[in-house]
């Protein structure tokens, strides 16, 4: 038995059912605010003390937004909670039979387990895209690329050949997604309203912005209308987007593009990699239960096949069935939604032995925002586009973002960008390095 197996995570006991929760992104804390004055007792595990609001990550990234304007500490968000304990540690394997969770600090017992351990950024395989590009799914990335960037442009202000210079001043996003549209049309502002004032040696024509896209359209789960439009923007903010193309290799210099006429190649110091994410997976589920983007099949109650007691919600549960034969989209909303409703179903199993009802997504439309005052919105049937599509936008994020100090925050922020980039925050407050 080593270490690991040997120490009991110290907790108070009480008689109450103990439910342990793995992961405190938009699933866990939405099921766990549910939860408050229930009588269950309820334990968070997380390894970071703080939940993140993942879609705002790319302002921290270009230096719009303070880091801590889009993380919340995970005891603030609970200080009311008084059934809810939370411990800051790695879970690193779980045994369904004992009714165990193994972390890196001991272990814990439950009675049920929820895993919302959500999602990290997939390189599919690649070991080169991995050492060498920087993903932008957590604070950390995003506080890397923003020390990137900047430690690039200090560079390529100081002595180095034109083609080192270009190499330092080329951005190039993979991934058409939200993430890597929103993430080129912030670049493109920051080029617009910055590079001028911050960095006169840098002519602005020097800066270059690529979007990588390997399918035939940007935002594909948009409507077409909302690729369209995007592209439109993108183009007029002068970012080079190029379709029907996949990155195959990088190795710090040098990218290796698979178009459809063939191999070409981009020089740039700064790959931001946004091309797919894949379920964070923890050891002791049955490889039978986990299917492609490595989530765990889950029923319309989100429990886990064969699993009485352990349910999975959020980006890590996939709940197939024939309208959504891939399982749910990895969104905000999919965890915010089943994060709930697991919550009073499992109240509900636990004090009248029933579920109460299975769940169903209310998908409320989705939308990126490209550059400072341009969004795209599918709201259902109606589409909105422009600076009214920015507006909600806006509207939606500010009050989606946790702790009224953040809103408040983002609030000042974004309103001091609406008319002057004053407020941005070109701060290198630890250097990133990259691996050789
Ligand atoms: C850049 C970006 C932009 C996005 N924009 C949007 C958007 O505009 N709209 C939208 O709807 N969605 C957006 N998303 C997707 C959305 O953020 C995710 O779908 C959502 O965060 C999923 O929530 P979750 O609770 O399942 O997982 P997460 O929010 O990823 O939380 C998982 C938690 O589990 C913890 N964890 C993981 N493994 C372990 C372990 N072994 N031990 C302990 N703790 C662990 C993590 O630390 C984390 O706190 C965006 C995502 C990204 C990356």
């Amino acid at each position: 038995m080593n270490e690991l197996e040997d120490r009991h995570f110290c907790i108070p006991d009480n008689n109450y059912p103990k439910i342990v929760v793995i992961g405190a992104g938009f699933a866990g804390i939405n099921f766990i605010k549910r939860l408050k004055d229930k009588p269950v007792q309820v334990i968070l595990i997380d390894q970071n003390n703080y939940h993140q609001f993942q879609p705002l990550l790319y302002q921290v990234a270009i230096s719009g937004l303070e880091p801590d304007s889009v993380v919340t500490p995970i005891r603030k968000l609970f200080s009311s909670c008084i059934n809810m304990i939370y411990r800051m540690a790695k879970v690193e394997k779980i045994d369904t039979k004992k009714q165990y969770v193994y972390t890196d600090i001991g272990y814990i017992n439950y009675d049920y387990l929820v895993i919302a351990t959500g999602s990290s950024t997939n390189y599919y395989g690649s070991i080169n895209i991995e050492k060498f590009s920087i993903g932008l799914k957590s604070i950390n990335d995003a506080i890397n690329i923003r020390s990137w960037m900047l430690q690039n442009l200090e560079r390529a202000v100081e002595g180095c050949n034109i083609v080192e210079k270009t190499s330092l001043t080329t951005f190039v996003i993979v991934g058409g997604g939200p993430a890597g549209v929103e993430m080129a049309g912030a670049l493109a502002e920051f080029k617009k309203y910055l590079l001028g004032n911050d960095y006169p040696e840098i002519e602005y024509s020097a800066m270059k912005i690529c979007l990588i896209q390997s399918a035939d359209r940007i935002l594909p789960t948009m409507s077409e209308n909302a690729s369209k439009h995007a592209l439109k923007i993108l183009e007029n903010l002068d970012i080079k987007v190029l379709l029907n193309s996949s990155v195959k290799d990088y190795d710090g210099e040098i990218i290796t593009i698979e178009t459809q006429t063939g191999i070409s190649t981009i020089q740039s110091n700064n790959l931001i990699w946004t091309a797919g994410v894949k379920g964070n997976i923890i050891k002791g589920i049955d490889d039978k239960l986990i299917v492609a983007g490595a989530r765990i099949k889950v029923n319309e109650y989100n429990q886990i096949e064969g699993l009485e007691n352990v349910f999975a919600i959020g980006d890590i549960a996939a709940m197939i069935s024939s309208k959504n034969p891939k399982g749910h989209p990895m969104v905000a909303q999919v965890a915010i939604q089943q994060g709930k409703t697991l919550a009073n179903n499992l109240l509900a199993k636990i004090h009248i032995g029933n579920f109460k009802a299975p769940f169903k997504f209310k998908d409320k439309g989705s939308m990126a925002t490209i550059g400072k005052k341009n969004a795209v919105a599918d709201l259902n049937s109606i589409f909105l586009n422009g600076r009214i599509g920015w507006l909600l936008w806006s509207f939606i994020h500010l009050i989606s973002i946790t702790g009224f100090k953040n809103k408040f925050k983002v609030a000042f922020n974004w309103t001091m960008k609406y008319f002057s980039y004053e407020k941005a925050n070109q701060l290198i407050i630890r250097k990133y390095r990259r691996s050789s």
